[in-house]
């Protein structure tokens, strides 16, 4: 076991407190990883306080995490010492069903391990990237091309691969009309993205306050949210529109907004649900979809896509003392565009 430095949770309501996790001895197929910088994701402080079901304290988050691979078990063999590398959501899955077998494993139909507040192969509790290092199996980490500098490819493994997938699965590209619903961490990439594959894309957020910033990063129209008018402007106009809120949002409002054929598809996930009138389906024959992460393989690709394409996200790199801080900011939507933790500062 090696006990290391880390930031974690110690109940649903205290602050981040720093402490130690322990990782395990290295198996066959590990590698150890020395963790350079870790994002803040939304879903960290869902988790954290309780609010997506009950968890063991204490407990450490982060699944955006970048640094380089510092030892190997001895059938390793995708990876060797000084390898730039990620971990993103999970790290483990029954590698035996269905959809594990068919490369979708993020689906994995026993439940994927998640990085973080998941039962673990050897029953104990995943504990995430807010520490100084980790040990996963070779399936589960991925190579992070040298043209992403390391703090900003940290954001891409959660938030790059979760707007990524359902770009590319709903075939985002030239001639297709997108709406990215939500401009913090996720709708920021998913623009980004969107853009560079090619899509005509279009902002819908709030206000106007990130307007400049959206059409920067690849956007050609900004909307506000606020305005009812938007709705009435860009009726039945959208191949896909990407939810990245994690509120509820109007859906009939948002609904209507596709054109023949669209799909809405929400990668946000609000706790309570949403109301879908199936009336709002009928014209245009609308479809309401979900989409989680992406498989290994697909997050590979990602990183690889953005690294030839020159995108990464916007990044605030912090201290491991900012935490808590952060959290409030992420709350009230206080950031430009992600968090992003210097693991050096937990040493
Ligand atoms: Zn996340
Ligand atoms: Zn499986």
């Amino acid at each position: 076991m090696l006990k290391v430095n880390a930031i974690a949770a110690t109940s649903a309501t205290d602050p981040l407190v720093r402490t130690t996790v322990e990782r395990r001895d290295l198996g066959p197929r590990d590698v150890l990883i020395e963790i350079r910088y870790a994002g803040i994701c939304h879903s960290d402080i869902h988790t954290v306080r309780g609010e997506w079901g009950e968890i063991a304290y204490p407990q450490t988050v982060g699944h955006e995490i970048v640094g380089r691979v510092i030892e190997v078990g001895n059938e390793v063999t995708r990876f060797e010492n000084g390898a730039r590398v990620g971990v993103g959501c999970m790290v483990n899955s029954c590698r035996e069903c269905e959809n594990c077998r068919a490369g979708h494993e993020q689906y994995c139909t026993a439940g994927n391990t998640g990085t973080y507040a998941s039962v673990d192969r050897d029953g104990t509790i995943t504990q995430g990237g807010y520490s100084t290092h980790i040990v996963v199996d070779e399936d589960f980490v991925l190579r992070v091309p040298e043209a992403i500098p390391y703090e900003k490819a940290a954001p891409l493994l959660c938030a790059g691969i979760t707007t990524y997938s359902p770009l590319a699965h709903w075939n985002a590209g030239p001639g297709k009309k997108v709406a990215v619903v939500g401009m913090g961490g996720l709708g920021h990439m998913a623009v980004k993205i969107a853009a560079a594959m090619g899509a005509e894309v279009t902002v819908l957020s709030q206000t106007l306050s990130k307007k400049d910033d959206g059409l920067a990063f690849g956007g050609g129209d900004y909307y506000a949210t606020s305005d009812a008018a938007t709705f009435e402007a860009l009726k039945n106009t959208f191949d896909l529109i990407i939810n990245t809120v994690s509120a509820p949002i109007d859906m009939t409002a948002h609904l209507g907004l596709l054109r023949l054929d669209g799909t809405l598809v929400s990668v946000g996930a609000p706790p309570q649900p949403l109301e879908v009138p199936v009336w709002a389906l009928f014209g245009n024959r609308r479809s309401f979809a979900g989409s989680g992460i992406g498989s290994i393989a697909e997050t590979q690709e990602m990183l690889d896509f953005c690294a030839e394409r020159g995108i990464a996200p916007e990044v605030e790199v912090i201290g491991a003392d900012q935490v808590n801080e952060a959290y409030e900011r992420v709350l009230s939507s206080d950031v430009r565009y992600r968090f992003v933790i210097d693991v050096d500062t937990l040493r």
